[in-house]
């Protein structure tokens, strides 16, 4: 294993947890970043990585955004992720599931797990036998369930937010939108831009997933995924995985807009600079992604759907309070959605100790 506390993506990190089960073969990661403002929430990751240092990195870096994006979505949360080493079409058993849940609870409720890439409702369902520790399975609930239409809906009304910025009309009509990922997420956005006439192109590493999204919404496929990034559009939307902004992809990239899903779109900070210099509006992803954290959150209180998108409707309101102080500082979007999200959390921190999570069902 890599360095944990000299990583470049450690960031104070209050908990790294490692856990190995023989029995199942479980190989998994826990990092909590920051508790300062509730238990550290955020999704669980099944990936196979091409190094243990590489899933370090994710959970690290992960765990950081989770921080953010809480902090400027008014939720009281930290930040916290889980990764687990494996192939989830492959090593995905009911045990090692299991096993996930057991690792969930033996740290006592400082760490709220739900879903994530690789990792579905049923899956979260099978690690909530183990754990009382889980979000997005309230019963009963309103909403209940899958938070990724949610997160859809948030990173479609600030898309439409940026857009009306960018072009004086959030009016999705006849705009090219280029989607990196048709899955969870990926899918209900297409959706969502599709019912408001936008063009909608979409790729996916997975050709079935690519052909859903065309009879259910229409759209343009791309059948080739190394495309996406460079296809002519005004809108790109990240919703694979992350780190897919880097010197080489911006340079190519010909949207005037990115809004996406995917977490940790930036390789490194010094992207969110790369496209601002380019003229390129990036919408900071852990700002506009929330809308999943808002939905679980609403769903452990047990409030009613519209009170929960009430809630997500605000994101666009924050995106555009970061995007006309980026312009008024001259800086990155990114880098001032950063510090919005460091100082809540830093005020905060002066005022009081991190708390844990009461028990707040059984599974
Ligand atoms: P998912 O695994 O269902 O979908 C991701 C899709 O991307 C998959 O279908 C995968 O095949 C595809 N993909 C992977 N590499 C690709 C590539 N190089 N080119 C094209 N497609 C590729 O995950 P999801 O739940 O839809 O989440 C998508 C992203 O949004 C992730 O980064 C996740 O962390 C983030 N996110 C999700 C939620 C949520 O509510 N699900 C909330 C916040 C953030």
């Amino acid at each position: 294993m890599s360095s944990v506390f000299s990583n470049e993506a450690f960031k104070d990190h209050e908990l790294v947890a490692f856990r190995h089960d023989r029995e199942t073969g479980l190989n998994a990661i826990i990092a909590i970043h920051d508790r300062t403002l509730g238990p550290a929430a955020g999704g669980c990751r099944m990936h196979p990585y091409a190094s243990e240092a590489d899933a370090l990195r994710d959970a690290l870096r992960l765990s950081q955004g989770m921080t953010r994006k809480s902090a400027l979505a008014g939720l009281p949360f930290g930040g916290g992720k889980a990764v687990i080493i494996g192939d989830p079409r492959r090593d995905k058993t009911r045990r090692l599931l299991e096993s996930m849940g057991d690792f969930v609870e033996s740290l006592g409720g400082r760490y709220l797990t739900g879903e994530d890439s690789g990792i579905g409702l049923d899956d979260v369902r099978v690690m909530a036998t183990r754990t009382a520790h889980v979000g997005g399975l309230q019963p009963g609930a309103e909403h209940g369930g899958d938070p990724s239409p949610t997160t859809a809906y948030g990173v479609y009304l600030a898309m439409r937010a940026a857009v009306g910025h960018r072009f004086g009309s959030d009016a999705m009509g006849g705009l090219r939108v280029a989607i990196q990922g048709l899955g969870q997420v990926g899918l209900h956005l297409a959706g969502l831009l599709a019912a408001d006439g936008a063009r909608v192109y979409g790729t996916d590493v997975r050709a079935n997933l690519i052909a859903r999204a065309v009879t259910r919404f229409g759209i343009t496929p791309v059948v080739d995924p190394a495309e996406i990034l460079a296809k002519p559009a005004e809108v790109f939307a990240p919703c694979a995985l992350g780190a897919v902004l880097d010197r080489q992809s911006i340079a190519g990239l010909k949207a005037a807009i990115v809004a996406g899903a995917a977490n940790n779109q930036l390789a490194t900070p010094g992207d969110g600079d790369r496209l601002h210099q380019r003229g390129i509006l990036y919408c900071p992803d852990f700002l506009i992604n929330a809308g999943g954290i808002i939905d679980i959150h609403h769903q452990r209180l047990g409030s009613s759907k519209a009170r929960m998108r009430a809630h997500v409707q605000r994101i666009p309101d924050t995106l555009l309070k970061v995007i006309r102080r980026s312009e008024a500082a001259q800086r990155s979007p990114a880098e001032v959605a950063d510090e919005e999200a460091d100082d809540i959390v830093h005020c905060a921190w002066r005022g009081r100790a991190p708390v844990d999570v009461p028990q707040l069902r059984t599974a």
